[in-house]
């Protein structure tokens, strides 16, 4: 073994473990920072040495690979389901038949919470994760080996000594505070929020970018097995072997040697379930012999040996009282529902989401009515329905605010959209100090010694309208005002002057332009250089950009042509913010293969995927996702689509090997 390929295996394993202490213990050893320059270092060693190359190295997670079609794979087992009970009489009923069936043997059961989430098969070969397999109809699925490596959780790699090849299995979730976190996010650029954690969770499987998955915070919990020589004679034994191996099993499991003990559990859980960090929506009671298990075996379609138990959904009848409107940086009307406060899984609800103006009509829920409040995954509980028995007489249908709440002017719905907007977005009061707020957030300006609640302040004083002005402000300005001492009113001066050293992609972010979030920030950026570039680009050129759509090229074009914008824009310049990418930034990067598109396909040796795109890029040319007659050259790897190649040698787009391709660069 060379000296590299010593130090690749030890980060990798060092990284390894860390990550196992980080994403399934929760007990890190060491800080974010530590351990994000070993995993630079281990890229950088592996981009050197592409001979090393592990499937298994921590670095498969940051994601990154595309799939355009996920394959259909048969399950090596079935993946069954799980017969449901609603009461603990049913349950009760069913120890009875397995009493029947087993003779008179005693039969403990292991009790576990029912993960709702997107099921999912592991299959690890010689102590590596091979491929992960959706749960499809039971019999095959859909393989999304490539975005499940990027759940941390999941080991790519056991620990220990496991058989050879075996199969894992699992619920892929969406823990409640990430999936809040991502909404709040989603708002913030103007997006509609996810509906509810488990669809969020099995939509992210799909997704064809597997560095997109990469960024959620999705969760493995695996609570099963399925092989021969697993080692094991019980389902609890079963759960314990699989946390030696790595694997997050979650330690609410208990073993309970009668049928009792397991109505206790259920209880337990009815009212405690509320406190988990994620959504369950039952129980499932196996039993804990495996042995015994075998002598059950299967239905059709489920196994006789577990029963799932579902929680009723906890609901709250109470009084809708008023409805309020919410007007976001975006100017997007959130419609808010006042309640009768009630106790619900054990908080006093007074406030629920009613989504859009479709939502309530299609509840037809009025105020006065009686409703029903559910707790999904948002924080703020949700109506589900209306007790109609008990509406009061001569209610009326409730009829959608036409104006602005906070500004009086009319409000707008674009054909397509759920929500309404208000279009005073120069004049709009929590629309001016929303852009404002996010214009000082952490991943856009980030400016240290300003918060949220100063913003407000400061606009309400008159001495901001807009962010440019935060520039321009004065400790002698801040003094005076309430709970300002003259420190914090330094710290704000200096926190601002020092946000002009901040890059460009996060410039472009902080300005707040609808459907520009991070990702396409940085997109942006990096295609057009600098903002001149950028504002002068008609909507056609902005969609050559890769994931640029339509609808983000409009609203980059809308929010330039406004004067308004504009102004504010050289405002910012002329107090020295970054409006291009720095020279370090702008290293390598010509305009070599302007005007030409490119297409990638297969696998390739001197380069990553995503570094072959960053060198197209970097060089002023355009990737793009299909070949078409737009396309100049479809560059190849090994295993390219056949159907590409196909498409491309029908349009005459010239094919290029990865060689053929770097000897352009060099030209
Ligand atoms: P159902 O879809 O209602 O038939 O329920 C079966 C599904 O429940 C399985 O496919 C599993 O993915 C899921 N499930 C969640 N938690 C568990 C658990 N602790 N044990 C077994 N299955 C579970
Ligand atoms: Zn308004």
């Amino acid at each position: 073994m060379t000296q590299v390929e010593k130090t690749i295996e030890e980060l990798r394993e060092e990284l390894q473990e860390h990550n196992y202490r980080y994403y399934v213990l929760d007990e890190p050893s060491i800080s974010d920072y530590e351990f994000d320059m070993k995993l630079k270092e281990l890229q950088q060693l592996e981009a050197l040495h592409p001979e090393y190359a592990d499937p298994a190295s921590p670095t498969q997670r940051v994601g990154g690979g595309i799939t355009k079609q996920f394959n259909t794979v048969a399950h090596d087992y079935p993946m069954y389901s799980l017969d449901n009970s609603y009461s603990t009489e049913e349950l009760v009923e069913w120890e009875a038949r397995l009493k029947r069936l087993l003779g008179d043997a005693p039969i403990a059961f292991t009790c576990e919470l029912k993960y709702d989430g997107a099921s999912i098969n592991l299959t690890y070969q010689d102590g590596v994760l091979l491929r992960a397999v959706t749960r499809g109809d039971g019999v095959q699925g859909d393989e999304v080996t490539t975005n499940v490596k990027t759940i941390r959780s999941i080991p790519l790699r056991l620990k220990g000594q496991a058989p050879e090849r075996f199969d894992v299995r699992g619920e892929i979730i969406l823990p409640l505070e990430g999936f809040a976190q991502m909404n709040k996010e989603r708002l913030e650029n103007g997006e509609d929020p996810y509906m509810n954690p488990r669809n969020t969770a099995s939509g992210s499987l799909k997704l064809q970018d597997s560095a997109l998955v990469a960024e959620r915070p999705l969760d493995c919990l695996l609570y099963g097995m399925v092989g021969r020589n697993l080692g094991v004679n019980s389902q609890m034994e079963m759960l314990q072997t699989m946390r030696g191996w790595g694997f997050k099993v979650p330690e609410t499991a208990r073993l309970c040697a009668n049928i009792g003990e397991v109505l206790d559990f259920l209880e337990y859980w009815d009212t405690h379930r509320h406190e988990l960090p994620y959504e369950t929506d039952g129980v499932v009671v196996k039993v804990n012999s495996l042995q015994q298990q075998e002598e059950l075996g299967f239905t059709s379609k489920s196994p006789r040996w577990a029963m799932a138990y579902k929680f009723k959904s906890e609901q709250a009848l109470t009084r809708l009282n008023s409805i309020s409107y919410q007007v976001g940086r975006t100017g997007a009307i959130t419609p808010v529902a006042n309640l009768e406060p009630v106790l619900l899984a054990g908080t006093v609800v007074k406030r629920a989401s009613l989504h859009n103006a479709d939502q309530i009509a299609k509840l037809d829920v009025r105020v006065g009515d009686r409703v029903y409040v559910e707790k999904g995954g948002e924080i703020i509980p949700k109506i589900t329905g209306v007790e109609l028995s008990q509406r009061p007489e001569g209610s009326l249908a409730v009829a959608y605010i036409t104006e602005c709440p906070e500004c009086s002017t009319a409000l707008v719905r674009q054909p397509g959209e759920a929500q309404h907007f208000c279009p005073n977005d120069t004049g709009c009061p929590p629309q001016i100090t929303g852009r404002i707020q996010h214009f000082i957030s952490r991943k856009a300006m980030d400016i240290e010694g300003l918060g949220a609640e100063t913003v407000e302040l400061l606009f309400k004083e008159g001495l901001i309208g807009n962010y440019a002005d935060l520039y321009t402000l004065t400790p002698g300005q801040l003094i005076p005002l309430e709970r300002m001492a003259e420190k914090s009113a330094e710290n704000l001066v200096r926190g601002v002057s020092e946000s002009v050293q901040v890059p460009f992609e996060r410039v472009l972010f902080a300005l707040g332009i609808r459907y520009v979030g991070e990702t396409v920030a940085k997109k942006l950026a990096r295609a057009f250089k600098n903002i001149d570039a950028l504002m002068a680009a008609p909507a056609e050129e902005l969609m050559q950009v890769d994931e640029i759509g339509q609808r983000i090229a409009a609203s980059v074009t809308e929010f330039f042509a406004n004067p308004v914008n504009r102004e504010v824009v050289e405002r910012l310049r002329g107090y020295g913010l970054q409006f291009s990418l720095s020279e370090a930034q702008l290293q390598g990067q010509t305009d070599l293969l302007q005007g030409q598109t490119f297409v990638v396909s297969g696998v390739f040796e001197t380069l990553d995927r995503n570094e072959l795109k960053k060198r197209i890029e970097d060089n002023g040319g355009k990737v793009a996702s299909s070949v078409s007659s737009k396309t100049t050259y479809l560059v190849a790897g090994a295993n390219m689509g056949p159907s590409k190649r196909a498409k491309a040698e029908s349009l005459g787009v010239p094919i290029l090997s990865e060689a053929e391709f770097l000897s352009l660069l060099d030209a």
